[in-house]
């Protein structure tokens, strides 16, 4: 971190700053210019708060230089983390990780039947709601545990681990119990009391971006769930909003090499929710698949216009057959496999 003097800060005022720094155990290097001092501070300031310093009237910038977030910091993990979701591996060269399934399980027929046909069709893993996050209170909310019982169901009929929505503190047991994992929405990537309770687990947390959060609050939202101990994140994608009105939300798919560099973890690809049309998510799949995604997470229905929620975005089971298909091949070109 690299703090600024204004012009003409007395020396008392200066010393009194280096020395708060050196209790906090950090190592201060002075460079006293003429109008202007600065200061370095080298070690572990993760714990310094920048907007507290700058509160001093006599400091002008303060810059950080090093990442707030440490575990998952790249610098300090250079290999890639491989994240084991009950059976299927997602990160480093694995295969890209193919996780589709319904916005919402309507029932265990239906599910079943999905779980099957998306197995068919190349899946890897089964999604499905059963605690919805829905805008109005009027529509469908999900099943809870009943849907989440009946994904358990789909599991043992196809052999497919589960992701599912996990919403409240209070429904943590039975997931832990049941769904491999464990996916927190975008409205609540930052429930920081959420995100503590799944750091005291190890199960393979799947971290979604939040509506309007920049990366760097995504990333400090997985360094809850890791500072807690658990070090199961893959982080995913699922668009942000923007003023564009043509698409549900605008897919920034220019994380995916960022969040490489910066970090370890795996990231996921949400192009439905990204997109919020079902003509749209072919083409941002096999992009986010060119450009390194380590999964796709896809909403398949095989009644897209009669399904409870989100039907626009979803794929038939036939349209989600011919994007694996595609998908392989552009794989191939960047040497992954699916
Ligand atoms: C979902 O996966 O169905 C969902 C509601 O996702 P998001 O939190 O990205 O909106
Ligand atoms: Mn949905």
């Amino acid at each position: 971190m690299i703090i600024s003097m204004k012009k003409g800060a007395p020396q008392e005022e200066i010393n009194k700053l280096v020395r708060s720094f050196e209790e906090m155990g950090l190592s201060v290097t002075t460079i006293y210019g003429e109008d202007y001092n600065v200061f370095g501070l080298v070690g572990d300031t993760t714990r310094v708060d920048e907007t507290q310093i700058a509160v001093n009237p006599y400091v002008d910038t303060v810059t950080r230089v090093s990442a707030p977030y440490k575990k998952v910091n790249r610098l300090f993990h250079p290999e890639d983390s491989v994240i084991d979701c009950g059976g299927v591996r997602i990160g480093g060269q694995e295969k890209i990780a193919m996780i589709a399934g319904p916005c919402s399980v309507e029932g265990l027929e239906p599910i079943v039947e999905t779980a099957k046909a998306v197995k068919a069709a190349g899946a890897t893993m089964l999604r499905g709601g059963a605690y919805k996050p829905r805008t109005s209170p009027y529509a469908f909310q999900g099943l809870g545990t009943e849907g989440i019982l009946d994904l358990v169901e789909a599991k043992k009929a196809t052999g497919l681990p589960i992701v599912s929505e996990l919403m409240a503190i209070e429904h943590l047991d039975e997931f832990v119990e049941y769904v491999d994992l464990i996916q927190v929405g975008a409205r609540n990537m930052q429930n920081f009391d959420l995100l503590k309770a799944l750091g005291k687990t190890n199960k393979p947390v799947l971290l979604k971006r939040g509506l309007a959060n920049t990366m760097e609050e995504w990333l400090m939202s997985a360094e809850y769930i890791m500072a807690g101990g658990n070090e199961n994140v893959i982080l995913c994608e699922r668009g942000i909003r923007t003023f564009e009105k043509y698409t549900r939300n605008t897919l920034d798919l220019s994380v995916i090499p960022i969040v490489k560099e910066k970090t370890h973890l795996p990231i996921v690809i949400d192009p439905s929710h990204a997109t919020g049309d079902w003509r749209l998510v072919e083409s941002m799949s096999l992009a986010a698949v060119a450009a390194g995604a380590d999964g796709l997470i896809i909403e398949v229905h095989p009644c897209p216009e009669r399904a409870w929620s989100d039907g626009a975005q979803s794929l038939t089971p036939e349209h989600y057959a011919s994007l694996v298909k595609k998908a392989r091949r552009i794989a191939a070109v960047i040497d992954r496999e699916l």
